[in-house]
């Protein structure tokens, strides 16, 4: 079996990863606007400052939208199609792309509340909803 894919860190995106292997969910925030984004970047989207911090995040939220992968894009996906790939919009006020996990996927539904689980893959631990 193909393994899948696991995230490669970066400079950006570190703390983030290293909160996840701590089975936390954290999120940048801007000290000047107070924003919240997600994906980590080097610069505010709001403002385009640079004073960024982490903050913890509630780890719930609903779902935004979703699609049922019937055809897995790569072999190491095979075994889990059909699977649910969705936008979570967090409690916090920011939107991340996940699976949805440990349910059907034709139980899913828009605005479903979710709470974010860890998964492990090769030593990074990644988020990932499951129901609540
Ligand atoms: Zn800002």
């Amino acid at each position: 079996m193909t393994a899948k894919p696991i995230p490669v860190p970066n400079a950006d995106t570190k703390p983030f990863w290293d909160a996840c292997n701590e089975e936390r969910l954290i999120v940048q925030s801007c000290r000047s606007c107070g924003h919240v984004q997600f994906y980590p970047r080097v610069l505010c989207v709001k403002c385009e400052g640079r004073d960024l911090d982490w903050a913890d995040a509630e780890p719930v939220g609903e779902v935004h939208s979703f699609t049922i992968v019937h055809r897995a894009p790569t072999p190491a996906f095979k075994e889990t199609a059909p699977y649910v790939l969705a936008l979570i919009d967090l409690n916090g006020g920011f939107r991340m792309m996940m699976n949805i996990v440990d349910c059907k996927p034709e139980e899913v539904a828009i605005d479903m509340p979710v709470r974010i689980i860890f998964e492990e893959r090769g030593g990074q631990r990644l988020p990932q909803a499951t129901p609540v």
